[in-house]
């Protein structure tokens, strides 16, 4: 299947370029939702620096990252400097503050991965997950944030990129298909092999910002308004990269040996970080190397059936980009 073939676009590409930033802007979250944010964020601030003083509230994922259409929810987390904490009585306790302020649907979720509480604002009408010291997650959301603000292109692309997995049902961790945060760093990892690159390799250059998080010393060069117009050498349009995209997932990538890799600005093998076989419950069928948590494969919650799928998907979509009369519909039919 790999490198089955290459083919040129189709010269009536930019045509489609319309349609896809109707959509991508039809998507933005408005002014007014961030405000609503911003309100809900203050109370729940309110209400933690009751009990925790030092504690602090940072938001995370796709509200903070750019890359969240309107009506996300907000991912919250709750960081606390004392490392004696128990995380899930601190989120027992803080379910029982929410409740009594009259926060609605609140609800512990102790035994989850990221353990989290769950809560909807009547107010606003926005729900909202909180986590205690998931601090990587909060450095991760600022290393996509500073890559969009790079090249418009990139939260462009990841926008129709996002809207096609939603509505192909191609997002959802629990049935072996990808997060958002993959599919963003899929869409990061692709701008930076174009050639002229569109994007640079943030982590390969000197590191303007450094943190230490969980023993893993995170830097990178995160002064980006140096790098506007970085990408300016290469004119491709949306359409055109949403083109590329599908038919490097489809047809480019090499599954069997490549792991991709944001941090490197390029691919990794399998072979160097020992992703060959199948480990526990990470099989690397697909391999995306998280920035910082570098032993981390976003992957791995892929299974040998959901690639299938997935890699269906990706051809059906680098087909439909290729031949079908009106693209901007087609590739967002429910499944
Ligand atoms: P959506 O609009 O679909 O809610 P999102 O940007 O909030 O998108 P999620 O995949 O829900 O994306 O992830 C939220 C945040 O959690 C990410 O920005 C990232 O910081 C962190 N995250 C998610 N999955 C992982 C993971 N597997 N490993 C590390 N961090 C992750
Ligand atoms: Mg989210």
């Amino acid at each position: 299947r790999m490198l089955k073939r290459q083919i040129a676009c189709r010269n009536d590409i930019n045509r489609m370029n319309g349609g896809l930033l109707a959509i991508y802007e039809s998507l933005i979250p408005p002014e007014e939702e961030k405000t609503k944010q911003k309100q809900l964020l203050a109370l729940l601030d309110r209400i933690v620096r009751r009990e925790w003083p030092d504690a602090r509230l940072y938001v995370y994922g796709s509200c903070a990252n750019s890359f969240g259409f309107s009506k996300s929810d907000i991912d919250i987390c709750l960081a606390i400097e004392d490392a004696n904490i128990d995380k899930s009585e601190v989120l027992l306790k803080l379910a029982d503050m929410l409740q009594s302020d009259n926060l609605q649907n609140v609800q512990a979720l102790t035994r989850a991965r990221v353990p989290i509480v769950k809560l909807m604002d009547p107010e606003t009408g926005i729900s909202c997950d909180i986590c205690v010291n998931n601090v990587l997650a909060v450095v991760n959301t600022k290393l996509l944030l500073d890559y969009a603000q790079i090249d418009v292109r990139l939260r462009q692309l990841a926008f129709i990129v996002k809207h096609w997995a939603k509505s192909r049902g191609v997002n959802e961790t629990y049935q072996g298909t990808l997060s958002s945060y993959a599919y963003v760093l899929m869409c990061i990892h692709f701008l930076q092999q174009r050639r002229p690159a569109i994007l640079p390799c943030l982590q390969g250059m000197e590191a303007t910002c450094t943190v230490t998080v969980d023993n893993i010393k995170c830097g990178y060069f995160d002064k980006v308004e140096k790098l506007y117009g970085f990408g300016s050498h290469n004119g491709e349009s949306l359409a055109p990269l949403v083109w590329a995209f599908f038919n490097y997932w489809a047809y480019c990538h090499d599954y069997a040996n490549d792991v991709i890799s944001v941090r490197t600005g390029s691919t990794v093998s399998k072979r160097a970080k020992d992703w060959t076989r199948r480990i526990g419950n990470d099989r690397h069928l697909i391999c995306i190397e998280d920035p910082f948590e570098v032993s981390h494969d976003l992957g791995r919650v892929v299974d040998k059936f959901s690639i299938r799928v997935l890699r269906e998907e990706f051809e059906r979509a680098a087909e439909i980009m290729q031949y079908d009369p009106n693209p901007c519909v087609k590739l967002f039919e429910p499944y």
